[in-house]
């Protein structure tokens, strides 16, 4: 793997588009509809680009942009203004795109200890459609908000650049400003990667497009190190040329695209049709900030904290904002930090699984859950037990000890009933008895089983140690 390989080093650095979720679009009052099958429907002349329609700026994809720059703690500019980005497509007819070019919204901002160089704002192009001979044009995306995030030149693997753009659309999700559903292009990420043999000297870079998941992201990354790897091995890397690369999904590989334009090309200059923006004025910065929600990080901090769970588990919650809520209102419950770290083990496991396999399972009451695991953790049910009752309670609401009760499932934690059962195991098993006696501690094993088993299952496996200990004294 090129990635442990210490002969190069790798750099990357990324470029994320988000889609905003505001109601209308970035420049006109056309709905802004990512899930709209009719092509063509949410457009107007500006949208269209109508020789003479004028644009109009949506302040809320301003504002939805400033909190992910507070939330990343970036800089917020207090001068802003949109420039034309000029090129020629079919799907931008305008013959520009209307973005940000010197004066982004957001300078600067770190994100999982990655420095970010900005956060701007444009619109979205057009959707082109290839069928047979013909090329058709989908309007209903086009100018749509979408946000550019662009970070420095500081990640070193393909795992970190994924773990970067994951966050991201956690951020994203918990600010509810985007889905940032990568496999709807709600979110579409861009790898910027080189390779060097010295650690503090860039190589000549690539820039790879067209990654839709998580997963191409990363081997997307992988195969352009190890490609770059091999050139510089076998003496060639002056074959390593500036240019755009694609990434072929069934193939799992890279090819070239184009070499890249620089910005130059673009002959970006500043949108004369919209004004000046000076957002320090335009918005309450403070009071946003105040308003932020809890962010992905503050969140794990705060179940480590409170919960003492495992970091896997802080994951899982992390991810699933409507578990964790309800987790949170066991724990309450609870009030017990060894009873929720059972509780959790519980849900991330068993819960989590049985979801996994069975689309009717729904999250209990929380009552009802706390129940089941006060009942799991006095040792009053076995842990087969409790993984049975959970089973049912998460298809139909019942009281997990009532479904204990009716099925026998208490286990006795009564010594005194337990002793007639454990002497009677004694006197039947006087050879494990001696060699227990003559040091053999793991012996007491079976002597345990046997008794739970004499029980009918019913007894306490803790209790049945407990008292056998004392009794063989
Ligand atoms: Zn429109
Ligand atoms: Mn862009």
């Amino acid at each position: 793997m090129a990635e442990e390989n210490k002969k190069y080093y790798p750099t990357i650095g990324l470029e994320i588009h988000a889609e905003l979720n505001t109601n209308t679009k970035m420049f006109c009052g056309c709905k802004n509809d990512p899930d709209e099958e009719k092509p063509n429907v949410n457009i107007c002349p500006v949208c269209m680009a109508h020789p003479g329609s004028l644009p109009v700026a949506n302040k809320k994809a301003i504002e939805n942009v400033i909190k992910v720059g507070l939330a990343l703690d970036g800089n917020i500019a207090d001068f802003s203004e949109f420039d034309r980005k000029n090129y020629f497509y079919p799907d931008i007819p305008k013959g520009y795109q209307i973005s940000q070019y010197k004066y982004p919204i957001v300078s600067g901002g770190k994100l999982l200890g990655f420095d970010i160089t900005r956060i701007h704002l444009e619109e979205d192009t057009a959707n082109n459609k290839h069928v047979g001979e013909s090329s058709l044009i989908d309007f209903n995306r086009s100018g749509v908000p979408l946000m550019e995030l662009v970070t420095e030149p500081v990640i070193h693997s393909a795992l970190d650049a994924s773990k970067f753009a994951r966050e991201l659309q956690l951020v994203l999700r918990y600010l509810e400003v985007s889905e940032a559903n990568m496999e709807k292009g709600e979110m579409r990420v861009e790898a910027n990667i080189s390779i060097s043999p010295e650690p503090d000297k860039l190589g000549t870079k690539v820039e790879v497009k067209n990654l839709n998941s998580f997963r191409s992201v990363e081997r997307a990354i992988k195969f352009e190190i190890d490609r770059m790897t091999e050139l510089y091995e076998s003496g060639k890397s002056n074959e390593i040329v500036q240019e755009t690369r694609g990434w072929d999904e069934s193939k799992q590989q890279t090819f070239s695209q184009r070499k890249k334009e620089g910005s130059a090309d673009y002959r970006y200059f500043p949108e004369p049709d919209l004004p000046k923006m000076k957002l320090h004025e335009a918005f309450d910065l403070e009071q946003m900030k105040k308003d932020l929600p809890e962010l992905p990080a503050q969140k794990r901090a705060r179940h480590k904290k409170d919960f003492e769970i495992k970091d896997e588990d802080i994951e899982v919650y992390v991810n699933d904002p409507a578990l964790s809520s309800w987790f949170e209102e066991v724990a309450k419950i609870l009030n017990d930090t060894e009873a929720t770290k059972l509780a959790s083990n519980y849900i991330t496991s068993d819960y989590v699984g049985l979801k996994k396999t069975n689309g009717d399972v729904k999250l209990p009451k929380p009552d009802n859950f706390a129940e089941l695991i006060k009942m799991a953790k006095d040792g009053h049910i076995s842990s087969r037990a409790t993984k049975d009752i959970l089973g049912r309670i998460v298809i139909n609401e019942e009281s997990p000890r009532k479904i204990a009760e009716e099925n026998n499932l208490l286990q006795k934690n009564d010594e005194g009933a337990l002793k007639p059962i454990i002497q009677k195991i004694i006197s039947e098993n006087s050879e494990v008895v001696a060699s227990y006696k003559g040091g053999k501690e793991n012996a007491i094993m079976s002597l345990v089983g046997k008794a739970v088993k004499e029980s009918n299952g019913s007894a306490n496996p803790q209790v049945v140690i407990k008292l056998l200990k004392e009794m063989l004294k």
